[in-house]
């Protein structure tokens, strides 16, 4: 057999032969520990690494492969996606194959998010991910967006759940063994603020909308204070250009003559140099791709650094460009809701 274990290392079935009528299995290396990339520690003692997959609008097809293949050949740990991004159970196919292959249950960080039309029925909500992603428990379970108000008629809003009930519900969900950690997005501060004053289990994350264009200081300064840890979403800027704001429509990131001569200088791609500023800043980040080929740029990015000066330069692009802003969405009736920033 070709069979080899070294310490720290799983083997990966990929093909099989035979000799003396046995079957052999070819096998392939798999670092099934990630331990080159940096950690965060959340406030309850779990740790995330500091890079993680998005995969918001990953279609079917290049969802599973991409997520297979980040977690079994490139030591991605931490896989985001949502109820909405209607991508759980390609992820869930994906996650099968990797821990079939070896990569343990507990190294991988899955994180979900509670829809609010569904936050009259959490347990149910929660239980649909659970059987989609193929898990026995979610690792980190986020309310995506801070609206109170979750029963629609007419495009009217008729009934709904505030904030504290939806936490309690979270928390006794976490007592059930169902979650790991629960945390909230695009959660402005004085809500944050709101929840830590009750909350039995802390949030231990706010995923919110980060990039060079929408840097947030004191956003993020209050952020480590409290011991939230901050999830940069769109950190290369996304791709919806769609959803922005019309006088942000120009605007291109990885375009950015400050940025482009940055890459050059360091020998790294634009990506990669966005991305290390926001390991400098101390976010953890989720960028999306759905090519296999830019797995690997995505995430090394943690072994260099640039000067403070240069560091500072990319936060001067900031222009408060939020791109992702809810009053702007004209579907589901969001514009009828009192959004709390
Ligand atoms: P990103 O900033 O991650 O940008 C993704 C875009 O950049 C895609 O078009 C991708 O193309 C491209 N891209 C990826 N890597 C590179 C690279 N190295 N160089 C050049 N282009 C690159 O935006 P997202 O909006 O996807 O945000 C990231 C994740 O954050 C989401 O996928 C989702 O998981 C989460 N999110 C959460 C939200 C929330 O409300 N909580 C809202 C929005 C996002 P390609 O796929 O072709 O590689």
């Amino acid at each position: 057999s070709v069979l080899y274990k070294p310490q720290r290392r799983i083997l990966q079935s990929s093909r099989c032969l035979y000799y003396n009528n046995k079957r052999y299995t070819l096998l392939r290396m798999v670092d099934s520990t990630a331990t080159s990339q940096p950690y965060l520690t959340l406030n309850n003692g779990t740790k995330i690494p500091a890079i993680g997959l998005g995969t918001y609008l990953a279609t079917e097809g290049d969802c599973k492969t991409v997520v297979r293949e980040a977690i079994l050949n490139h030591g991605y740990r931490n896989i985001d996606t949502a109820k909405v991004y209607e991508n759980e159970e390609p992820i869930g196919e994906a996650l099968q194959e990797v821990f079939a292959a070896g990569i343990k249950r507990e190294d991988v960080i899955v994180t979900t998010k509670l829809w609010h039309s569904d936050k009259l029925d959490i347990e149910g909500a929660l239980r649909t991910s659970l059987k989609k992603l193929q898990l026995d428990y979610i690792d980190l379970y986020l309310v995506h967006w801070m609206v109170p108000v979750m029963v629609w008629e007419d495009e009217n809003p008729i009934k709904g759940l505030p904030i504290h009930k939806v936490w309690a519900e979270l928390e006794r969900l976490v007592d059930a063994g169902l979650i790991k950690s629960i945390g909230v997005s695009n959660c402005a501060i004085p809500i944050l603020v709101d929840i830590w004053s009750y909350a039995r289990i802390k949030p231990v994350v706010n995923q919110v909308e980060l990039h060079p264009y929408f840097v947030q200081k004191d956003s993020v300064e209050f952020h480590k204070k409290l011991g939230v840890v901050v999830q940069a979403y769109a950190p290369l800027g996304s791709s919806t250009w769609s959803l922005r704001p019309e006088r942000f429509k120009d605007l291109n990131l990885l375009a950015e003559p400050v940025l482009v001569a940055l890459a050059a200088k360091y020998g790294k791609s634009v990506g990669q140099i966005v991305l290390n500023w926001h390991l400098w800043r101390g976010h953890q980040v989720i960028p999306k791709t759905t090519k296999v080929a830019r797995l690997a740029e995505n995430i090394q990015v943690w072994d260099f650094k640039l000067t403070e000066e240069e560091y500072e330069s990319i936060s001067g692009l900031n222009q408060d460009a939020r791109f992702f802003n809810p009053k702007a969405f004209e579907f589901s009736g969001w514009n009828h809701l009192p959004y709390f920033e």
